[in-house]
């Protein structure tokens, strides 16, 4: 999973692990914008930062589907980024979904994503990866921050969170030219990006005993990671089993790429049609179909026990999560529970039932937004873990296999 992780800084990264992962596997990829005329038993197609693959089953036989997000919170490069002050050259960033902010604070930042360059065919997508320490943000030092024992850090995101980027003054279009430079592209033909930051410490086991897994983006490489792996195993299954990773989860899936988008309907639609079903026949075959909504769930925290469920303790290294909620934040109902307990039960492996607590607010996921877009019975299941939106997140060592081995059972069931 490390490997996974660390490849995939940015969700336009992770979808090019996954396919590379998928190409090694045997995978065509597919282009969206083509008919697809013939059936291909495993094949993949992206759509910006989301990707569907499949292994073809029988088209009467329904769907397998396993969903999750290729996107985590951190800090976006605004598109007139040059700014600074007292002779530091800084970078204007906008925080992009629930990041927990002082985890950014003092950590040797990466930039990755992709630029938008006018070629000869057209506008051109590049992927760029710049791995070593180009950026921090550094936090005010104790002796000049008064409030901060009393009242704790408070970051305003707008005015705290400018990491720097060199000595000097800022001027317009200096960032530009530098990002060109390192892509390779020539700067009057950069046309606009999309660039985040990441820290650039590599994953690793954590603990006296290696107990832990220490990694950026647990939530939800860890899940892509096991999606991805499970579709490769050779599974004999009557079913079509999908994956879809999906961007923009961390800012509510409404986007051309999200799960409220068409990407998944009309994928399933597709496929459906290269396997012989048509428009009339996929409500039919939609309705003996079922999905695992695949995504970290919280493990109970020893420093605050208060603020989880005592009768639904939740540890790292206790299996795979079942997410359960009654206001509907997450999909799993008794059907959906069983489904997924019955698949860990023939992966021999165990399992946990997460719920919050009923005076606490629940945090939501792709779960209940591709249930309402294809009305099927879906599953939110995950990996347990600490430090959820941090920089840094931390999950028990042996779960990510447990949940490579669930979603294998599940499509064999
Ligand atoms: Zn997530």
């Amino acid at each position: 999973m490390g490997g996974f992780i660390d490849a995939s800084p940015s969700p336009f990264h992770a979808v090019a692990t996954a396919a590379a992962s998928l190409a090694a596997a045997g995978f065509i990829e597919l282009d969206e914008s083509s008919m697809w005329s013939k059936s291909e038993p495993t094949a993949f197609f992206r759509r910006g930062a989301s990707l569907v693959a499949w292994r073809s089953g029988r088209a009467e036989a329904g769907f397998r589907i396993v969903g999750a997000h290729t996107d985590s919170p951190n800090l976006r490069i605004k598109p007139q980024p040059d700014t600074g002050a007292a002779g530091i050259a800084q970078l204007g960033v906008e925080v992009y979904g629930g990041a927990l902010l002082n985890s950014w604070l003092d950590r040797d930042l990466g930039l990755s994503g992709r630029l938008a360059v006018a070629g000869t065919a057209g506008i051109e997508e590049h992927l760029v990866l710049i791995d070593r320490p180009v950026l921090r943000v550094p936090q005010l030092a104790i002796h000049l921050d008064g409030e901060i024992s009393d009242r704790g850090l408070k970051l305003n995101k707008q005015s705290h969170m400018a990491p720097i980027w060199r000595q000097g003054t800022s001027s317009a279009g200096a960032f530009a030219e530098w990002i060109a430079d390192e892509a390779g592209v020539a700067v009057d033909a950069l046309r606009g990006w999309d660039l985040m930051a990441h820290d650039l410490t590599p994953s690793g086991a954590l603990g006296a005993a290696d107990d832990f897994y220490a990694a950026p983006r647990i939530d939800n490489l860890a899940s892509c990671y096991a999606a991805v792996s499970a579709l490769c195993a050779d599974t004999a299954a009557d079913t079509t089993l999908v994956i879809c990773l999906f961007d923009h989860e961390e800012v509510g899936s409404v986007s051309s790429t999200g799960a409220a988008s068409s990407l998944l309907p009309q994928a399933l639609g597709r496929i459906h049609e290269t396997l012989g079903g048509t428009a009339s026949t996929l409500p039919l075959v939609l309705s003996a179909s079922s999905c695992i909504s695949a995504d970290g769930a919280h493990a109970t925290h020893p420093n605050y026990p208060d603020r989880h469920e005592p009768d639904h303790q939740i540890s790292l290294n206790g299996g795979p999560v079942i997410k359960r909620n009654a206001n509907e934040r997450y999909a799993t109902d008794a059907i959906g529970q069983a489904i997924a307990e019955e698949a860990c039960r023939a992966a021999d492996i165990p399992f946990q039932l997460f719920v919050n607590r009923t005076d606490l607010g629940c945090g939501s996921t792709i779960g209940p937004v591709t249930a309402a877009q294809l009305g099927i019975t879906t599953v939110d299941m995950g990996i347990a873990q600490l430090s959820m939106h941090s920089a840094r997140e931390l999950c028990g060592v042996e779960d990510p296999a447990r949940l490579v081995a669930a979603l294998g059972a599940y499509f064999a069931m």
